[in-house]
């Protein structure tokens, strides 16, 4: 009964596609190959662009992606056991490190890296102010105080130059994020790492299987976090990793993760009781199962995202005032989380980012500005200064706001976030060379018609 019915879906599924590749192939001929410039734009009535659909995210494919989960519930073995440790095995194998831990979620998986790194009161650690909040907020979860190193405009990544600038005595880690999935340049982060005697934690929550020199990220610093949350590239739900190279630590991971009890080289004071004093993030086993149903996949889709981004981006970069992300060199692969760009209005008759968003929407691409305000004009950073612990933990001076936003401020992630970034998201990249086609039409076709819908 089961069977017929996916069957049935899947038959459905296969028609349609049949049915849209009669469509565009109809289509190509009578627009002749040449890309339509003048015709009306879909915000003012004009036929859009891309019709049809993108596709969808997450993935659940019945037939391989759920016997396993089917198992793990009738089992009645929900919370950790072997699930999250095959999980682990193999996450590890993929990124190439020695050890991972499998955890409830990406912030998690930051938290106890920065805690079990040492990591606290008074200490400095530097990061980008352009990331998702969890980069910043895990810091301030130990008792540190993240230091904001501006950003490469180019390529959207902490830069090196900035980082070096921002070194003080205090100073004792650097986390940079490889964000939208694109790799920061490890290289020379490490280099400094390595002159100042700094920890480096790698925030790679939208980085997976991304690569410098062959070498995956996550395995450059002393560890490196990932997140599987439903919008990622491997959706779980919720779901994390740290990976790392060092035994001791990811023993004392373990051992923080799971209450504070013995575990690994630790595991000589077993019948002592709880050794450290811990918090619980395990992942549970139906996690797990979702997670190694998605594994598989990943390879190949991170393959079609970087052919789909790299002729994407070979369209783009031909368009005045649109500027695609560069990588630094030695990246060998990206993770493509997200597709940014800088849009420059003095190019298109000086129509704003928000009515060119809605134009580009409107022309059935999906898109958006990102992060709309840097981690270091936040109030959350004020909230946290003004808190008991920070109040015994630092002196008065370095808690006024005022001088702490002076020397944290970010000119070009301000004007990334308030100005020129646009995103596409990953499942876009999943799609036809036709649909990268038609999101370079449909920017073209803005362009060229920008006069008309300066005042909408
Ligand atoms: C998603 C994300 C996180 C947090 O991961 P969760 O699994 O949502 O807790 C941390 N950093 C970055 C850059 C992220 O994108």
């Amino acid at each position: 009964m089961e069977n017929r019915k996916l069957s049935r879906r899947h038959f459905i599924g296969s028609v349609s596609a049949v049915s849209a590749g009669i469509a565009t192939s109809g289509l190509a001929p009578a627009m002749g190959g040449v890309m339509t410039t003048d015709d009306k734009l879909a915000i003012l009535g004009g036929n859009p662009v891309h019709t049809g659909s993108w596709p969808k995210w997450p993935r659940w494919i019945p037939e391989t992606d759920e016997p396993q989960l089917l198992k793990v519930m009738r089992s009645g073995v929900w919370s950790r056991a072997g699930l999250a440790d095959e999980f682990e095995r193999q996450w590890a194998k993929q990124i190439g490190a020695k050890r991972c831990l499998a955890v409830v979620n990406g912030t998690g998986a930051l938290h106890i890296a920065l805690a079990q790194l040492g990591l606290g009161g008074g200490d400095e650690v530097i990061v980008t102010p352009y990331t998702f909040i969890a980069s910043v907020s895990t810091i301030l979860m130990t008792g540190a105080m993240p230091v904001f190193a501006d950003i490469d405009p180019e390529t959207f990544q902490i830069s090196p130059e900035q980082i070096e600038k921002k070194i003080t005595p205090r100073t004792r880690a650097i986390l940079p994020v490889h964000i939208l999935g694109l790799p920061a340049d490890m290289p020379r982060i490490m280099a400094i790492a390595k002159k100042h005697n700094l920890v480096v934690v790698e925030d790679a929550c939208q980085a997976w299987l991304a690569e410098i020199n062959h070498q995956k990220v996550g395995t450059f610093g002393n560890a490196g976090c990932f997140s599987f949350q439903n919008s990622k590239n491997i959706a779980i739900g919720e779901g994390g990793a740290i990976v790392s190279n060092d035994d001791e630590l990811m023993d004392r991971c373990y051992s923080f993760h799971n209450f504070g009890n013995p575990y690994g080289s630790a595991v000589g004071s077993v019948g002592v009781g709880t050794i450290m004093a811990g918090t619980k993030l395990r992942m549970a086993e139906y996690q797990a199962a979702i997670g190694l149903a998605q594994l598989p996949r990943l390879d190949a889709e991170t393959t079609l995202r970087n052919e789909n981004a790299a002729y994407l981006r070979s369209k783009l970069v031909d368009i005045p005032g649109i500027l695609p992300y560069k990588l630094y060199e030695g990246v060998t692969r990206a993770a493509y989380h997200l597709f940014p760009f800088r849009y420059k209005k003095e190019h298109f008759k000086g129509l704003s980012r928000r009515t060119f968003l809605r134009a580009l929407q409107a022309e059935g691409v999906p898109c958006s500005v990102g992060y709309t305000v840097p981690l270091n004009r936040m109030a959350y950073l004020e909230h946290t200064f003004n808190s008991k612990n920070y109040r015994k933990m630092y002196p008065a001076e370095l808690l006024d706001i005022r001088a702490y936003n002076e020397q944290n401020v970010c000119p070009e992630a301000d004007r990334i976030c308030t100005e020129e970034a646009v995103w596409f998201t990953q499942n876009m990249l999943l799609g036809s060379r036709k649909d990268m086609d038609d999101i370079a039409s449909a920017i073209d076709r803005i362009r060229k018609n920008a006069d008309k819908i300066l005042n909408k």
